[in-house]
């Protein structure tokens, strides 16, 4: 089976886990990564969500926080301190740092992003096939108005400094209107058997990676089943701060707003002010929402998009895997 599945960081690499966990050695897993959150740090080119899910994927992963590296040290931070150069709110250990070095260092020699990230899993192995959204920069920026009058902020200035504290009023995927597929997103896509939707941030995540052109339609058109999961559970975010950016795009933090905000397949709607313009394929076959969010299933397949309430905390491994396989399921009763 080809499984395709658009991610972002930690809600992303946590459930790939445990869909590796339910495939097997003949199943192949295409992993097209946000790099809407890539951010420039110390003259180092630095993919937070890529990271996530190589560290994560294969092995090396800080279990408790979700990002960086277990086991980490933290000298480099600590003499850039010193030097009094920042930014010190961006936590980039000194196991983390060697990564970006390497990856900037393959950059400038003139390699494509996906090359290098190809490179970089030869190190982690995570047993998936990642590839980055696109080779082409794209940096999401959140606007905000505070104290200093509005202004458009990167998004991990909103998300870590700020902690999204204030209200985000737009977000947008700067550069993405002119990026193109990273080589073999397309083809991935195309040639999938299921392609899922992890419990990622549907706006920073994996709202991003749609927002590059080719890749909404190329979802919404595929011939498999596209199944996704709701990273949203009784109204709020299993984790961190997605009601904030929900609401910048006009969307309620609920399991079932966010099944519409998806779309059925099949449906074309007009777009909303996520950028872009024009008019949206709508993507989903099925949808998944949490036990505690039973009631939202009636409303989701009203709209008709085939819907289940399983289990959606990915607490342990095996949990985990729970939800890969109603994922899975899912996408074979629609089929069917
Ligand atoms: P990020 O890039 O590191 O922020 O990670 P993602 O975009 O991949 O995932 C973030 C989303 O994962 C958040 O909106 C969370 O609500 C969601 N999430 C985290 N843990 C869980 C979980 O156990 N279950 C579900 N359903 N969602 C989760
Ligand atoms: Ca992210």
């Amino acid at each position: 089976m080809r499984i395709v599945a658009l991610a972002g960081g930690i809600g992303g690499a946590r459930f790939l886990r445990g869909l590796k966990d339910v495939t097997g050695p003949g199943d192949e897993i295409t992993v097209i990564g946000n790099t809407g959150d890539d951010i420039h740090l110390f003259g180092l080119k630095v993919c937070p969500d890529l990271d996530t899910l190589m560290y994560t994927l294969g092995g090396g992963i800080h279990e408790e926080q979700g990002w960086g590296r277990a086991d980490e040290t933290w000298s480099i931070k600590g003499e850039m301190k010193a030097y009094g150069v920042g930014p010190e709110w961006f936590g980039l250990g000194d196991k983390d740092f060697a990564t970006h070095i390497v990856r900037t260092q393959m950059l400038a020699a003139g390699y494509p992003l996906s090359a290098v990230t190809e490179a970089l899993c030869e190190r982690w192995q995570p047993g998936v096939r990642l590839l980055p959204m696109s080779d082409d920069r794209v940096e999401t920026h959140v606007r905000i108005t505070d104290e200093s009058g509005t202004r458009a902020v990167h998004f991990q200035e909103y998300w870590v400094r700020l902690h999204a504290a204030v209200d985000a009023e737009a977000i947008i995927p700067v550069g993405a209107d002119t990026a193109k597929p990273a080589p073999g997103v397309l083809e991935a896509i195309a040639a999938a058997d299921v392609i899922l939707l992890p419990p990622s941030n549907p706006v920073v995540s994996i709202g991003t990676v749609l927002a590059v052109p080719g890749i909404r339609q190329a979802v919404g058109s595929a011939a498999a089943p596209v199944v996704g999961l709701s990273p949203i559970i009784g109204g709020s975010p299993v984790r961190g701060m997605a009601d904030k950016v929900l609401q910048a795009v006009g969307v309620d933090t609920t399991a079932e707003a966010v099944a519409l905000h998806y779309g059925r397949k099949g449906a074309v709607r007009s777009a909303s002010n996520e950028g872009g313009g024009g008019r949206r394929a709508g993507l989903l076959d099925g949808w998944l929402v949490d036990t505690a969010d039973a009631a939202s299933v009636a409303a989701v397949e009203a709209a008709g998009i085939p819907c289940r309430a399983v289990p959606l905390l990915m607490s342990d491994p095996e949990a985990t895997a729970a939800m890969a396989r109603a994922a899975l399921d899912l996408a074979e009763q629609v089929r069917a």
